[in-house]
């Protein structure tokens, strides 16, 4: 989902950043600071808006965090790994290698979200009806934090794909009808109604109450936003299945001649691959394995310099590289390139390359399988 920093690990799990959070953060921070907080509590000097409205913010933040952790503890709980998870604009989305094999982990690791938003907005109700006397700025914080975390709790309920509710749904049609794509493609179309319902929703107050306009666009957009997610998840989950028990060696190219490294690249294209037809390279000096080559690096260099680039210059170098065993499983491969941001990874065997295996094989494989209409 586009860009996103890293700011550390939990309990092992890698937490990033989206930038667009940013933008919510100063947003939030701002609302609260200069307009909720002064309407609400008029008598408090301005550094008290400030550092209230800050506070409020990161205890939001780590709100959702903490809702992001509990899916993803109770989802590792239930043999299902999440090694990372993005936080961006309207709350997190967690990196699953693969969907729950069992309809009752999915529903108990989609169901812990909003439990624990519930729980700690009790607690922060607790905490504004024992301070509402004492420290009026801090009870402020822990209701509009109360609040939030109740709305956040409620919005992650709605039933549609990929929504924590839509996950929760979709458990329990699965125990029930036994089918897991049947589910999934339920769940969504729910997904996808409850966002067209936003967006109409959203219309209907921009027509007939033009004082309330900005809620209305943020309702249509909250429902586009809605619908955006049901069908990309959907697609998601159907290429998951595809390629579910799938290995390495299933889909790696198992024929990449050796070439030199001191070999043009005009050279390369008219020899190898408009007469021989490779897609991949290994390339090596004097026997020993520098780097790989593929189209995608080819495609790098633009046609005049084809004469003068030897593959050397463009290759991925051996130390950039790493590797993959023959038998594991591809929805692991894929998660290894996406996290080190590479597009290709030979397969090696007891020491040597067997094979190559690129995110255009894996692409490659569902489009013809999309075209078996499989
Ligand atoms: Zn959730």
């Amino acid at each position: 989902m586009g860009s996103a920093f890293t700011l550390g690990k939990i309990f092992g799990i890698q937490f990033r950043l989206h930038y667009t959070w940013f933008i919510i953060f100063v947003l939030i921070t701002v609302s609260l600071s200069w307009q909720y907080f002064p309407l609400a509590y008029p008598d408090w000097n301005n550094l008290t808006y400030w550092v209230t409205g800050i506070s409020t913010s990161l205890l939001f933040f780590s709100s959702v965090v903490a809702h992001e952790l509990a899916h993803s503890l109770v989802g590792r709980a239930n043999d299902i790994p999440v090694k990372s998870i993005t936080l961006f604009i309207f709350g997190g989305v967690a990196h699953m290698t693969r969907e729950a094999s069992r309809h009752g982990a999915e529903l108990k690791m989609a169901a812990a979200g909003p439990i624990s938003s519930l729980a700690i907005a009790g607690l922060f109700f607790l905490l504004y009806l024992g301070l509402q006397d004492i420290n009026e700025p801090i009870a402020a914080m822990a209701l509009w934090l109360a609040r939030i975390n109740g709305l956040l709790a409620v919005f992650n309920l709605i039933p549609g794909f990929p929504l924590d509710g839509g996950r929760v749904f979709r458990s329990l049609l699965w125990r029930f009808s036994g089918d897991y794509k049947r589910a999934t493609r339920i769940a969504t179309r729910v997904g996808q109604g409850v966002g067209y319902l936003f967006i109409l929703g959203g219309v209907l107050i921009m027509v007939f109450f033009s004082g309330q306009w900005f809620s209305g666009l943020w309702l249509a957009f909250i429902g586009w936003f809605l619908t955006y997610v049901a069908s990309a998840s959907y697609r998601q989950a159907q290429w998951q299945l595809a390629l579910q028990g799938l290995t390495a060696s299933d889909m790696m190219t198992a024929s990449c001649p050796v070439v030199s490294s001191d070999v043009t690249v005009s050279r390369l294209i008219q020899e190898y691959i408009f007469t021989g037809g490779y897609r991949c390279f290994l390339v090596t000096d004097g026997g020993e394995l520098k780097g790989i080559l593929t189209l995608r690096n080819i495609k790098s260099v633009a046609q005049p310099n084809w004469e003068v680039t030897q593959v050397r210059n463009i290759m991925t170098p051996v130390e950039k590289l790493k590797i993959v065993y023959p038998d594991q499983d591809i929805l692991s491969v894929l998660e290894q390139m996406d996290e080190s941001n590479i597009n290709q990874m030979p397969v090696v065997s007891e020491g040597r390359v067997v094979g190559l295996i690129t995110r255009d094989n894996v692409i490659g494989f569902l489009h013809t399988r999309s075209r078996l209409g499989i």
